[in-house]
């Protein structure tokens, strides 16, 4: 990210601060990823700005705080048939500013955001709080909960509006007012989300949208004093600062970050779907999705023929173009990223593995607007020790490893062996296993015979350095709200 010279014909987005789009005076260039131009102009927001927006959603505090859940609900849902009104406009923009598929945006990304302000619309109307049965020294004691107050959100580049709206959503049902940064290098559809909120009815101030780097407006968005609550998505290491930065302020902390995530294959797997799902987890989202499978575990009596068949379906899972709808892949979000990638590959090739497909076997025929644009194939690697690198640290793109194990003991233990612990999926038809193996597993999720299946009722988040806190539908409630304990003597 640089900053951008004048180039009047670009998008040029502003902050929504208000109610109002407000321009700003300085901006960062962001990228199409499919063809390495740049399009758009980011505003690059100060302390100024972000200042601005929290004062605005402390104003509009108090009279959002105080309507209805009913009523709040109204206003998510209006927003929800909005999104669903603009589907193919908002598909178009994700996929021009993420560098995903035109089919991944249109049937994942915005549809699902939509979903998650109808989901927390409905979802809030359903909690209740805790009463004690019996006096307890002539007192009834009950629980209640009230909003936090102004929540800071701060989300990533690879779900740029399904991540948004997933904080964006459960913050405003529970009445409290928002100041989002989405990332820089995706900030188009948060833009267009602007517009719509204004359609639905959302009260100025209610939710805010500073645009900027992590460093400058973010910073300012986790120090600001009057911001008690920061619900952040992205990686282990920004969490870490933010951790630091908040912690003079005891802010409450919802952190959503990094995995390494482990397949468990068994030789009683159905193998069919099995691959074509390990594929999918692999690969979706040119791999950027927190939850991919990185590391691919196979017991040995079939990992001969697991590899044959899995590096078969990952040659035929194509990268390219992002608007065709014969692509799997698109392009990755940036220049630095895809060589971030890249260099991955090249460590396991320079410690002994074995590239079965993809980055330098598979070239891509790209048209010549594409050419420059971050795109790289789906890659395969065998021989990879779990010591390395490229087993331990996320590399949040599409390059998996396989590797076999010869017990349940061996294939848990490795799958646990690194610092994080975000997702697993285990493979198997023994249903007692299946069972074990998930109890024994180090992992916020653990999907079984199948992958990135949501029910958004469930606690969402990782263990060790994947995360702090949980997300989803009674988690967010709780995570949104203060809980108190009234006393009544009587
Ligand atoms: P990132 O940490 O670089 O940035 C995430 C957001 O934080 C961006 O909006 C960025 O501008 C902001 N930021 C950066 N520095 C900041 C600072 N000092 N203070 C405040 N804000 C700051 O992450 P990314 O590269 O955008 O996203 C990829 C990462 O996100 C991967 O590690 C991925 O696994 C993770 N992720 C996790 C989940 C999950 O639910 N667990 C989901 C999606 C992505």
């Amino acid at each position: 990210m640089q900053k951008s010279s004048e180039q009047p014909s670009l998008l040029v987005l502003e902050n929504f601060i208000g109610g109002k789009f407000i321009s700003c005076r300085d901006h960062v260039d962001s990228y199409d990823p499919s063809t390495g131009e740049v399009y758009c102009k980011v505003p690059d927001s100060s302390k100024e700005e972000v200042d601005a927006a929290v004062a605005a959603a402390k104003e509009a505090f108090p009279d959002w705080s105080a309507r209805s859940p009913q009523e709040r609900a109204e206003v998510l849902v209006k927003l929800a048939d909005l999104i669903d009104a603009n589907m193919e406009e908002l598909a178009q923009a994700e996929s021009r500013d993420q560098g995903k598929t035109l089919t991944v945006a249109r049937t994942v990304d915005i549809p699902r955001s939509a979903y998650n302000f109808r989901f927390f619309a409905s979802s809030v109307l359903h909690h209740t709080t805790d009463c004690s049965q019996m006096d307890h020294m002539g007192c009834l004691n009950y629980t209640t909960r009230c909003p936090v107050g102004v929540a800071g959100l701060i989300s990533p580049w690879n779900l740029p509006l399904y991540l948004l709206t997933w904080k964006i959503a459960p913050a405003i049902a529970t009445g409290n007012t928002v100041v989002a940064k989405p990332s820089e290098m995706t900030s188009v559809t948060a833009w267009m989300l602007c517009k719509l909120m204004q359609q639905a009815g959302v009260p100025p101030g209610v939710v805010n949208i500073v645009f900027g780097t992590g460093p400058r407006a973010g910073d300012a968005l986790v120090g600001h004093p009057d911001v008690p609550l920061i619900s952040f998505t992205g990686s282990t290491v920004t969490a870490q600062r933010i951790t630091e930065r908040s912690a003079p302020y005891c802010k409450k902390l919802s952190l959503e970050l990094g995995g390494k995530n482990p397949a468990i294959i068994f030789a009683d797997a159905d193998l069919e779907q099995c691959v074509a799902t390990t594929v999918r987890s692999s690969f979706l989202n040119q791999g950027e999705i927190c939850l991919c499978t990185s590391r691919i575990y196979v017991e040995r009596s079939i990992y001969s023929e697991f590899l044959e068949k899995f590096v078969a379906a990952a040659k035929k899972w194509k990268t390219g173009v992002p608007s065709d709808p014969n692509n799997n892949n698109g392009a990755l979000i940036s220049k630095e990223h895809l060589q971030k990638v890249r260099s991955f590959v090249a460590l396991a090739k320079s410690e002994g593995a074995t590239l079965h497909c993809g980055d330098g076997v598979d070239p891509l025929d790209l048209p010549q607007r594409h050419k420059s644009g971050y795109f790289m194939p789906a890659t395969v690697l065998s021989g990879v020790p779990d010591s390395s690198r490229v087993m331990q640290e996320e590399i949040f793109g599409p390059v998996t490893c396989v590797s076999p194990f010869d017990s349940e003991d061996e294939a848990v233990a490795r799958g646990n062996g690194v610092r994080y612990g975000l997702s697993a999926t285990v493979w198997s038809r023994d249903v007692g296993r299946v069972h074990r193996v998930a109890q024994r597993l180090q992992a916020g999720v653990v999907w079984t015979n199948c992958w990135l299946v949501r029910d958004l009722n469930l606690p969402f988040g990782g263990m060790k350095n994947s995360g702090v806190g949980r997300e989803g539908g009674k988690d967010s409630y709780d995570f949104f709200t203060e809980v108190k304990s009234i006393t009544i003597k009587h």
